[in-house]
Formats: C-alpha cells, sequence, structure tokens
C-alpha cells in the first residue's frame, strides 16, 4: 500500500466505508493521511463542581451522594444520580442505561466526564463516561483524542482505526522541505508530523506536528504564487484601452455619488488598464463599502474599448445578483451593451446559447460562477477579467479564468478584512487598493449580544420591523457532523419561525442541500420582498445585497469566528434605513462574551480582525478559525502570521530554489486565495 492506494485497500474499509470516505473528498490513502481532526477532545484534570461552565465538556471527582434513581419513562430510561465534592452537588443523568443503577453506589468516588448543560436554571451533566475507580482516569489524563469531520454513517470512530492502519502500513518517504530550512525554524520531520497530528501524545507534540504541517502549507502556497509572479512579471500591456467618456456619463447618471476612496480606486484601475502593463490589482473594501460598482465601471470601460469583460463570483446566487444589477442599470442608463450570465445549473440549450454568443462577441460582459472557466467556453477577446470576494477561490481559478484571455487585465475584490503586511505576503503578486469608506448614507448598524432568554423580544422587534416594510435575516447555527442535519435544523427553525409570526409573515429558507434552482427562487423572492424573513445556514455570507433588509440576528453566534460574524452583519445596513443584528448566545462563558462585544462595539471589519487575534492570542490554537476567510487546511493566516512570515522568508532563500520538489509544488491543491 501507498499514498495512492485508495481507500479501499486499508483494513477494515469496506464498499460502503469507502463510498462514505468519497463524499468527504477521500479518495486514496494519501488523502485518508491529510484528513485531519477538526478539534480534539482533551482529557483535562478534573474541576471542582463549583467552576463548572455550561455548555463545555468537563471532568467532576466526587462521591455519589445519596440513591440513584431511574426514571419511569420508558421512551427514554433515564437514571441519574447527584456526584458532590467540597465544593457544591452536581445532577447527573444517563440514558437508556437502566443497568448502572446498580453499578453506581451511594458514597462511592468517581470520576464523571461529559457536557454541562443548563437545564431549567440549574446545571447538569448528561451523558457522561464513567471512571470508576478514579485510577482510571489517569491514564486518559492530558491525551487528546482526535474529533474528525464526519457525515451521516462515518463514526469518527471508523475513521481514527482508518488512519492508524495507513499510518502503520504505509511507508511514508516524503519530505518537502530541506533539512538545512527544518532546523533553522525548528521543524519536525514529515512522518512525525502526521502522526503527531492525528494522534498526538500530548499537546506539545501536537504543537510541533501542527506547525510544520502548517509552514508546509504556507510555503506551497507562496512558492506557487511566486513562480507565477515570475511568468508574468511586468507582462506588455496587450490589451490597451482609453478613457471612454460613456464611462463618465454614466456614473454621472447613477443615483449616488462615489465615495472619495471609491473615486480613488477608479482612478487607479483605470490608469492600470491604459497603462505600459498588464493590470494585477486587489480591491479591499469592507462589507458594504461598495466593490461592485467599481467593477461594474471597469467592466463598462473594457466593452466601450471593444473587448470582453467577465466578472466570476464564488456562488451562483452571487453571479445572479450582480448580472440582474448590472442589466437593470444598463437598461435604465441605456448602455447598449449586452451582459451574460454563466452558471453551472443553467440547461444545457441555454447555456449552448451563451456560449455562442460570447464566442461571437455579441455579450460584451459575462458574469457567472465556475462555469466561467469551463473548457468549452471560448471568448472573443477577452480584456478584463474579476474576481469577486476572491478569497473564495483558488490560485488555480483565477489564473484559469486569465488563461482564457491573451493576457487580460486581472482585478480581485475582496471583503477579507487583512491588515497590509499580511495582504503584501498572501497577495504578493498583487497591487493594492483599499476602500477604506463606507458611503455616506449609511447609518451605522446597531448591534445587541443576548443570551437566548432574549429570543421572543427578538422575535417581537422582527416582526415590527416586518410590519414596517422591512426585511429580516435569520441564521441558523452550523451543524458540523453533517449539512444533511444542517438542512434539517433549517427547515425546522423556519417552520416554528413561520407559525411564531402568524400568515401575514412569509418565511423563506435557505441552505447548502438546496438545488441551485431553488436557492435562486428563494433569493429572488426575498430579494423581491416576497419572503421578509430568510432562515439561512451561512450560505448568505457572502456578497448578498438587498438593501430592504435590516434585521441580522445570528443564533449560536458564540459558533461562529469573528470575522465570519462580521460578514453577516454585512447583510444588513446596506441602504438608508437603520439596521440591527442581534447576537444570540446561549453560552455564559466570559470568553465568549468578551469575543462578541468586540462586534458589538465595532463595525470596522479591519479592526475586529486585530482584537480577535490579540484576545486569542496566537497560542491559542483550539480557537475557533477564522472559518472563511483563507482556506487552508491547517494554518489561519491571522494565527499563525509568525508562520506565514517563516515561510515568506524560506520561500525566497535559495535552499528552497535547489530542492527538487520546488516547482513541483501541487498546485491544484492550493485552494486559497
Ligand atoms: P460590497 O463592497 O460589500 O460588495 P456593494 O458593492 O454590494 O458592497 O454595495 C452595497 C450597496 O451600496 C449597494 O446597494 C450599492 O448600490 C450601494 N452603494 C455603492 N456605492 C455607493 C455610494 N457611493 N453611495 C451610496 N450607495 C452606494
Ligand atoms: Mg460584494
Amino acid at each position: 500500500m501507498n499514498e495512492h492506494s485508495p481507500v479501499r485497500e486499508i483494513k477494515g474499509i469496506g464498499e460502503k466505508t469507502e463510498k462514505l470516505f468519497q463524499k468527504m473528498g477521500v479518495y486514496t490513502a494519501g488523502d485518508l493521511l491529510r484528513y485531519y481532526p477538526r478539534t480534539y477532545d482533551i482529557y483535562e484534570a478534573p474541576v471542582p463542581v463549583s467552576e463548572l461552565e455550561e455548555g463545555t465538556v468537563a471532568a467532576v471527582e466526587g462521591c455519589v451522594f445519596g440513591s440513584v434513581q431511574v426514571s419511569p419513562n420508558r421512551k427514554l430510561q433515564t437514571v441519574s444520580a447527584l456526584i458532590r465534592d467540597l465544593t457544591g452537588t452536581l445532577k447527573v443523568l444517563w440514558f437508556r442505561m437502566p443497568f448502572l443503577r446498580n453499578t453506581l453506589r451511594s458514597g462511592s468516588r468517581i470520576i464523571v466526564r461529559g457536557r454541562v448543560v443548563n437545564k431549567r436554571g440549574g446545571l447538569v451533566m448528561e451523558h457522561p463516561e464513567i471512571f470508576q475507580p478514579v485510577e482510571k482516569y489517569q491514564e486518559k489524563l492530558n491525551t487528546m483524542q482526535p474529533v474528525y469531520p464526519l457525515t451521516a454513517g462515518l463514526s469518527n470512530l471508523t475513521v481514527m482505526k482508518a488512519v492508524r492502519e495507513a499510518l502503520e502500513h504505509i511507508h511514508l518517504q516524503r519530505e518537502t522541505i530541506p533539512e538545512s530550512i527544518r532546523q533553522r525554524y525548528h521543524l519536525c520531520e514529515y512522518n512525525y508530523a502526521l502522526r503527531g497530528i492525528h494522534f498526538p501524545a500530548d499537546k506539545t507534540m501536537y504543537m510541533y506536528a501542527r506547525k510544520r504541517l502548517v509552514f508546509e502549507e504556507f510555503l506551497e502556497f507562496l512558492l506557487a504564487i511566486r513562480q507565477m509572479k515570475e511568468e508574468k512579471e511586468m507582462s506588455v500591456n496587450g490589451c490597451r484601452m482609453e478613457k471612454k467618456q460613456e464611462v463618465d456619463d454614466f456614473l454621472s447618471q447613477l443615483p449616488f455619488e462615489l465615495t472619495n476612496a471609491q473615486k480613488k480606486v477608479w482612478k487607479e484601475i483605470r490608469k492600470d488598464m491604459q497603462g505600459d502593463y498588464t493590470m494585477s490589482r486587489l480591491v479591499q473594501g469592507d462589507v458594504g463599502s461598495g466593490k461592485t460598482i467599481v467593477a461594474v465601471l471597469a467592466l463598462l470601460e473594457a466593452a466601450c474599448n471593444g473587448y470582453q469583460g467577465a466578472m466570476m463570483a464564488p456562488t451562483e446566487v452571487l453571479a445572479r445578483q450582480h448580472y440582474q444589477s448590472i442589466c437593470e442599470m444598463f437598461e435604465q442608463y441605456g448602455i447598449p451593451f449586452r451582459t451574460e450570465l454563466l452558471t453551472g445549473s443553467m440547461k444545457a440549450k441555454e447555456r449552448r446559447e451563451a456560449y455562442e454568443r460570447i464566442e461571437t462577441g455579441e455579450s460584451q460582459i459575462i458574469i457567472g460562477t465556475h462555469a466561467l472557466i469551463q473548457e468549452k467556453v471560448n471568448y472573443r477577446n477577452l480584456g478584463l477579467v474579476i474576481t469577486d470576494e476572491q478569497h473564495r477561490f483558488g490560485v488555480r481559478q483565477r489564473e484559469a479564468l486569465a488563461k482564457k484571455g491573451n493576457m487580460p487585465h486581472i482585478l480581485v475584490m475582496s471583503a477579507t478584512p487583512i491588515p497590509r503586511t499580511l495582504a503584501i505576503i498572501i497577495y504578493g503578486d498583487l497591487d493594492l487598493s483599499v476602500i477604506d469608506e463606507l458611503p455616506k448614507d449609511r447609518l451605522p448598524i446597531k448591534n445587541c449580544v443576548v443570551d437566548t432568554g432574549y429570543r421572543e423580544t427578538a422575535y417581537r422587534f422582527m416582526k415590527k420591523q416586518v410590519e414596517e416594510g422591512r426585511q429580516c435575516y435569520v441564521i441558523c447555527p452550523m451543524v458540523e457532523e453533517s449539512e444533511a442535519m444542517e438542512a434539517e435544523n433549517v427547515i425546522d427553525y423556519s417552520t416554528m419561525l413561520s407559525e411564531r409570526m402568524g400568515p401575514e409573515v412569509t418565511v423563506g429558507y435557505l441552505h447548502g442541500k438546496m438545488k441551485q434552482t431553488q436557492k435562486d427562487e428563494i433569493m429572488e423572492k426575498f430579494a423581491q420582498n416576497q419572503i421578509q424573513i430568510l432562515v439561512s445556514t451561512t450560505v448568505v455570507e457572502v456578497g448578498i445585497n438587498v438593501p430592504n433588509a435590516t434585521v441580522m440576528m445570528v443564533e449560536n453566534a458564540e459558533r461562529f469566528g469573528l470575522a465570519q460574524l462580521h460578514q453577516l452583519r454585512g447583510r444588513v445596513g446596506r441602504g438608508a434605513f437603520q439596521s440591527y443584528c442581534i447576537f444570540m448566545t446561549a453560552s455564559r462563558a466570559k470568553e465568549t462574551k468578551k469575543r462578541l462585544d468586540i462586534l458589538n462595539h465595532s463595525n470596522d471589519g479591519f479592526y475586529i480582525a486585530g482584537e480577535d487575534l490579540k484576545l486569542r492570542g496566537p497560542g491559542d490554537l483550539f480557537g475557533i478559525r477564522q472559518s472563511g476567510l483563507m482556506e487552508f487546511k491547517l494554518g489561519d493566516i491571522f494565527q499563525d502570521a509568525g508562520i506565514l512570515q517563516m515561510a515568506a522568508e524560506a520561500a525566497s532563500s535559495e535552499e528552497i530554489r535547489e530542492f527538487p520538489v520546488y516547482g513541483r509544488a501541487d498546485r491544484d491543491n492550493i485552494h486559497v486565495l
């Protein structure tokens, strides 16, 4: 067996399990080895009952106090006991384990470990693991058990066993980092790192393993960027454009004036497109800063110069939204160019017709998803390519779009709040423009962080907003374990909310498992205000623009990264109405409160990202990832800024250039930037 062997060859994996693994993107033994745990279960020292916190998993050591009860409910037989230590008494429940009545003796010492929840005002531990005699806990103390991303039918234990098998039977030889560099930055060997990331003996081993793998991830990424940059460096502008009066006329007809920041960025773009070299520019601007209109101006200028312009968005919903708003604007201001929409869910016939109009040049502006880079699409004269919400794409995809033309200009839009120093490393191949100002008419969003007791008040508030003609979003908590469960969750929630809101309010829902046409339909209805409250997973997080929506309520806000919450919040406050953001949290942990307070007091994405990092500190590796930012497998550009810096140094070193894998860096695997 080697890294390329199908997972089926691993002992214990049959056809059924193989299918489940494939569903999770694991095809080969190598994929499995790189299927990293999403977190770890750490058996920490027991804590006193008085210090237990709601929502955490903890161990408690004490004596069984009084008699053990078995509830008469046949459907869900519950065993309950009281555990007492010097600081207090804790109620503990087990489900469907009636035999425990005979093993738990009043007065005996015991350690229980499980989740602490709040039930009718008191803390209760649910279905804990039992350690008796208490010495048994010693064996597990401080060990870290991997917790893998799962799907229905695939258990954590199955994944653990498979990974263990693979680690045992694959002879690993791969070393992608030169010895001298490993020594300089204290990086462990590849084999050790793989073992350490799956089955760390302790935290130290985990930290070393992770550091090495994150370093490697960053290094490969940086090398790929560098290579691209070298290929492209100073390419002569083959799509030279002139300043067109039509674009200025269009601009003067818009119902608003550009902000100074927008004007400045538009000027930079224009100058690039006229200049001697091909443009490669990143436009960074916080959510709602008005990046789209700048992109539209660039597309229009390209079209006026006789070139095609294409804009790629990460989701169909977003692509369609851009398409519609451009069509509306062009119609309203009498712009004669044809705009084309190209997405994966279009019918074959529609798509063929679109291809044809693109190939003949009948369509000058093309908006779409990944469909834009399909092999069958031939552009006639592609002079400008734009990627919106860039952090969702791989380097490869941006490159693929550019290859559809003959060295077209490249414009990249991103709302990712990255400090300039980091941006220069990450987007090393791009020039940087920043829109650091929001349109003047915006009222700052009013925020509140509340506990679940406030839910009814929040519903009443939303109902009132709807009565005033506004619309609302409700974000359901993520269900990490499976998409199917997540979908169920969203549907249940929206049914409940619909009943609660009464017949005058239409509640719709959106989740990742829906078919594209269904999603479009829902978004369309929401945009038209036929749906007033949209219950959704985070699929609405990127880019969606419905200025009439004024309330964003996020359930289980503690489960999201701050940057992601900031993106979600960016869906409201996009028009002239006062908007509100309600962060609902069930957790009473102080940490959570502190984190959410940052959002509560600032609407500035850059500031939030910085504070979040400060609060968690670079050492906190188990914190919530800044998910949605850069989709590195393990690395996080904020948390691991130090490692990123090291990798950047290493990427420019001589040793790397001489190392055989350089140039072979697997660029297809890079899904970042
Ligand atoms: P983002 O930067 O998040 O992509 P959008 O480009 O979607 O933001 O813009 C958000 C909203 O602000 C849109 O409805 C857009 O029409 C509007 N907008 C853009 N620029 C201005 C401006 N200068 N003045 C007023 N409204 C603007
Ligand atoms: Mg946008």
